[in-house]
């Protein structure tokens, strides 16, 4: 058996940043983060080893004043920064610069537009409702933006209004373009003469991994895919590496890989060739316990 992790996998820039400034801050002093640092339970439990405190949005405001809170890649609605004054919280903040500047975007475009009371803008954000992402790009715009998951929610707009098409990094560029191409065919079909304003905010880290990860999922026999399971780049992922190969399995940690699994991939276990790979959340050490993991049930099959 032959077992390889793959080399473009694991966590992007926007995440290793904010791990690295926790790591640093923490030799400051306490340090709590609101929300989990990166949807990877197990790297989160890494970072609380060390001190990191995670808290929820109920906690900030009972925190004590001159507490320090780290905001994570994700970044933060306009709301956390106001309660964070108030409280007088110290923010330490690791918000992803991909994601400032389209906050930033999202939030000029909502002032541009926000006064226009005969065409009043419809601000659309293409991901996933709730994401922590989202929530922070919903309160550029006073949380006005509609939240779009799929192009069969587009009934919710007025195709005779104006449309600014914005994308939650993360999500996948196929699915952004079918949305763009099922607006454009309503607006056709109703006669409107509305030309929609579609930006393409899509971080090319993680679309740029699409066909990486397809290819290694096809130069193998049976692949894992390393991911937690509240991560959206996860799943995005994973289901890419599962059209390439029907032999993916997802898992989040080593005691999930499944002997059955490679007992009935269909090739002698000496000759198979397996791969992991994860996703822009899933760190490299928890990569290489799966990969120890699946050592052990070979050897003990062999
Ligand atoms: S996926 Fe892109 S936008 Fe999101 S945290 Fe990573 S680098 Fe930043």
């Amino acid at each position: 058996m032959s077992i390889d992790i793959d080399q473009h996998s694991g966590f992007c820039f926007g995440v290793t940043s904010a791990i690295r400034t926790a790591e640093q801050e923490l030799r400051n002093g306490a340090l709590c983060c609101l929300g989990d640092i990166v949807h990877n339970g197990q790297e989160v439990a890494r970072l609380e080893q060390l001190g990191l405190q995670t808290i929820d949005y109920d906690d900030l405001r009972t925190l004590p004043s001159g507490s320090r809170v780290l905001l994570r890649a994700h970044g933060e609605p306009p709301s956390t920064y106001w309660i964070a004054r108030q409280r007088k919280i110290n923010i330490v903040d690791a918000t992803c610069p991909v994601v400032k500047k389209l906050q930033d975007r999202i939030r000029a475009c909502y002032e541009q537009h926000k006064g226009d009371e005969a065409q009043p803008p419809q601000i659309i954000i293409y991901g996933q409702a709730g994401h922590a992402e989202v929530i922070g790009l919903q309160g550029q715009t006073n949380n006005t933006a509609i939240v779009i998951e799929t192009p069969e929610q587009i009934d919710r707009l007025d195709f005779h209004r104006p449309i600014y098409l914005f994308s939650q990094t993360t999500k996948s560029v196929e699915g952004f373009h079918a949305l763009a191409e099922a607006i454009q065919a309503a607006i056709d079909n109703q006669h409107s003469p509305i030309v929609p304003e579609v930006h393409d905010t899509i971080c090319r880290n993680v679309a740029n991994r699409v066909q990486q990860l397809q290819d290694f999922a096809r130069s193998h026999d049976v692949v894992f895919f390393v991911g937690g399971k509240k991560s959206s780049n996860a799943k995005v992922l994973y289901n890419h590496c599962l059209a390439a190969n029907p032999n993916t399995f997802f898992v989040s940690s080593p005691d999930e890989v499944d002997k059955e699994v490679l007992l009935n991939a269909g090739s002698a276990l000496e000759e198979m060739k397996v791969g992991i790979c994860g996703a822009t959340s899933t760190p490299l050490w928890l990569m290489e316990s799966v990969r120890d993991a699946i050592v052990k049930i070979a050897s003990r099959e062999e």
